[in-house]
């Protein structure tokens, strides 16, 4: 190969690589929120079903489940408002009650008031259709994002962003850990991993939907004080990390998923 012909190559390789590492913490990455959004399809009632067909027809929840994501990078700045409403943060280890009461006096947007907001604006059928279509893709993303514990994480890391870890010896950070690498690690697609983890008894199910929106808060946020505590002095994770985590993990997607539908199906009943 020649000189030249070898650098073109090799420019390739750089932007390919440069593409597809994971440098931007989101949340859940593109994976896990597919999954939470095809759960919560497969439990949605005959009404909701219909309702959502008159707004996004055919389209599928997971379809919809990255785009609060992904207009992070539009040009126009439009959503920029909106990168605050991905997560909350509460100071680590409080009891329930202090909890409850952090939580309620949050000031400025964050993911909880946006959740109880967009909610409000989906159910609202005198708000134009693009209204409910866009509290609709929001809504699909929130309720993964509250199951991501780190999104109920603490102010001063940033919800694991500033908290430097290695993942398998690739320099990361806590945040996308939980994001990208445990979701991956598991190999699933999407959808197999919807149909592993979709298997909860009517009981689980019963016991999930018949909790509050500030319950789930609460579960995600005492899962962020036990990953907070199990952070190993040398930051080093991997497969002794991924042995810890993986039932809480599918735990989360799964609840995620479930407590989606009963989301959309009480705001479109
Ligand atoms: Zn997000």
């Amino acid at each position: 190969m020649n000189k030249q012909l070898f650098k073109y190559y090799l420019n390739i390789f750089l932007l390919l690589a440069f593409i597809f590492s994971p440098i931007f913490a989101f949340s859940w990455g593109t994976t896990g929120h597919r999954v939470i959004g095809e759960i919560a399809q497969r439990h949605l009632t005959k009404k909701a079903q219909k309702e959502l067909r008159d707004l996004i027809g055919m389209e599928s929840l997971s379809l919809w489940a990255n785009w609060a994501d992904f207009i992070k990078s539009d040009t126009t700045h439009t959503w920029d408002h909106a990168s605050k409403w991905h997560y909350v943060n509460i100071p680590g280890d409080l009891t329930r009650e202090d909890f409850m009461k952090s939580l309620q006096n949050l000031n400025a947007e964050n993911l909880y008031s946006q959740i109880k907001d967009l909610t409000a604006q989906l159910k609202d059928k005198s708000l134009p259709i693009e209204k409910r279509q866009i509290a609709l893709r929001f809504l699909i993303h929130f309720v993964g994002d509250l199951h991501q514990p780190l999104h109920v994480g603490r102010e001063a890391d940033q919800g694991g962003n500033k908290i430097a870890v290695s993942w398998f010896d690739k320099s990361t950070n806590l945040h996308s850990v939980w994001d990208n690498s445990l979701v991956e690690f598991q190999q699933f697609s999407y959808t197999e991993y919807a149909s592993n983890l979709d298997i909860a008894s009517n009981n689980d199910i019963k016991k999930w939907q018949e909790s509050t929106l500030e319950d789930w808060f609460y579960d995600s946020y005492t899962l962020a004080n036990k990953v907070y505590a199990s952070i190993p002095e040398d930051g080093k994770l991997g497969y002794k990390y991924n042995y810890i985590f993986k039932a809480d993990l599918d735990q989360q997607l799964l609840k995620g998923g479930i407590r989606l539908a009963q989301l959309l199906n009480e705001a479109l009943k």
